[in-house]
């Protein structure tokens, strides 16, 4: 039954993996996740990265959908000779105003506006994901304020404003403690008790950057996870002290998990020297512009189909590689022997690489006894954290939902996951999904459908040297990527 004023808080800590939670390290997120639905099989999508993320969590759909295929991508023809980054918020607003949707389908943001809503959102993470969520934010007369400032915002009056009340743009160096500090202030001090809106999103970006540039195991990581679960519980106080906590469904998530780093491998490096000369930077000379990461891409410059199968050729024969996904075929298989279609896995859209692929990773412990390992293309240390593939731990994400004070805590084994995060906010406000978001809301009826029994279906595609695989599941007409990794 609808409240008479429903209002959700989403709260999003980055990179946090569901087995970082316990009693004693994380007391209110635990105890949280007790009362509220838990769901355990939880997933992100793919690329398991956080722009791609934080677009599927805005559209309740894949970026075959909604284009934010990587952090950064190629687009032909507005930036032929680079990758496009929309964590450059003036090259996102010359793409919009020159005719181009960023995030190609839309946001539960826009429908909020629609229904005469309004939303805020404190972002502490990178200007990529903030733009994503709300690409249209002041359109709409949402509410953004970013921890990076007022380059961070597409309403830079809230930044300046916020500045004037809590002080300059936070210190961002590791831990990011002044900056996760600064959003729970803001959050709790000024957007709950001031701005009061419909929806508000408070996004942490710990324990996500201390996993990468550090470790995720390590103290200084564990100690900016528990300030993070405290600032989560300061949340939850602010909802009890404003009394609202009744008529607001608290959405608790994390984007994507992380793996250790044992190995980088510099691909483009290694590449150039098999004589494909790589590029980040397209020029005449370059056969292939590479897009960096442990998923990246290579878009091919003069579009050569033979230059495509002679690289898939030689990536299938290195011992580096764990996946290859070119254009589709047959909906499983890519057009090139031995790959995955990138259509298989929600990711076929005209922004999409040429060549898609994923760098090895392992199911075994790592050196802190945490399962799973997985090889970087150099932008992290070694024991460092990272993400980006299939790996399980990479794919698994937080999910729990909290429907005002009714305390109806249980476990959810239903797979669900980022596409089903925004009808559940639309579910919340009453208000209508749009016929592009693939996802269902997590309140309700969601687990019965769990009795049906899913559907988990394992893909494997390969050549005599090389073989790859990905398990998807099926729930109630939603589709899933469990993982993709070699049993
Ligand atoms: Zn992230």
């Amino acid at each position: 039954m609808l409240k008479s004023n429903p209002k959700v808080v989403l709260v999003v800590f980055d990179g946090l993996r569901p087995d970082a939670i316990n009693e004693g390290d994380t007391p209110n997120i635990y105890r949280f996740l007790g009362e509220g639905r838990w769901f355990r099989n939880a997933r992100s999508v793919f690329p398991s990265l956080t722009r791609v993320a934080s677009a599927s969590i805005a559209t309740g759909a894949y970026p075959r959908q909604h284009g934010i295929v990587g952090n950064t991508f190629h687009h032909p023809t507005f930036e032929p000779h680079r990758p496009f980054d929309s964590g450059i918020l003036e090259d996102v607003v010359r793409m919009e105003n020159e005719g181009e949707r960023l995030v190609s389908v839309p946001t539960f943001s826009e429908l909020v506006a629609m229904a005469g809503k309004r939303m805020a959102i404190v972002h502490g993470g990178g200007i990529g994901s903030t733009v994503t969520l709300a690409p249209k934010a002041r359109d709409n007369g949402h509410w953004v304020y970013s921890a990076h400032g007022r380059n961070g915002s597409l309403t830079p009056e809230v930044v300046a404003e916020m500045e004037r009340k809590f002080g300059p743009a936070p210190d961002r160096s590791l831990p990011l403690f002044a900056v996760i500090d600064r959003v729970a202030g803001v959050a709790t001090e000024h957007v709950l008790p001031e701005v009061r809106p419909d929806v508000a999103l408070f996004w942490f970006p710990e324990p996500d950057t201390s996993s990468h540039y550090i470790g995720i195991s390590a103290p200084e990581t564990l100690s900016v996870l528990k300030r993070c679960d405290a600032h989560f519980g300061r949340i939850l106080d602010t909802l009890d002290r404003l009394k609202i906590a009744d008529e607001t469904t608290v959405i608790l998530l994390s984007d994507h998990g992380h793996i250790s780093v044992p190995k980088q491998i510099d691909l483009f490096d290694v590449l150039a020297k098999a004589n494909f000369p790589t590029a980040l930077e397209a020029n005449d000379e370059s056969c292939l512009l590479g897009i960096r990461g442990r998923y990246g891409g290579l878009r091919l410059v003069h579009r050569d189909n033979r230059v495509r199968s002679e690289v898939v050729r030689w990536l299938q024969n290195q011992p580096f590689v764990d996946h290859l996904f070119t254009a589709d075929r047959n909906g499983v298989e890519g057009e090139v022997p031995g790959t995955f279609s990138l259509k298989l896995v929600g990711l076929d859209h005209y922004r999409s690489p040429d060549i898609a692929f994923v760098l090895k990773s392992f199911l075994e412990p790592d050196s802190s006894n945490r399962n799973g390992w997985g090889y970087s293309a150099g932008e992290v240390p070694v024991y460092g954290g990272t993400h980006g593939g299939l790996h399980p731990n990479e794919l698994n994400i937080v999910l729990a939902v909290r429907e005002g004070r009714r305390r109806d805590g249980r476990d959810i084994s239903t797979p669900a996951g980022l596409i089903d995060v925004a009808p559940t906010v639309l579910d919340c406000l009453g208000i209508s999904a749009a016929p592009s978001m693939l996802g269902s809301s997590l309140l309700g009826e969601f687990d019965r459908e769990a009795s049906d029994g899913n559907r988990t279906r394992d893909f494997v595609v390969g050549t005599k040297s090389f073989e790859q695989s990905v398990r998807i599941w099926e729930e109630g007409g939603r589709v899933y990527i469990k993982d993709g990794i070699a049993q």
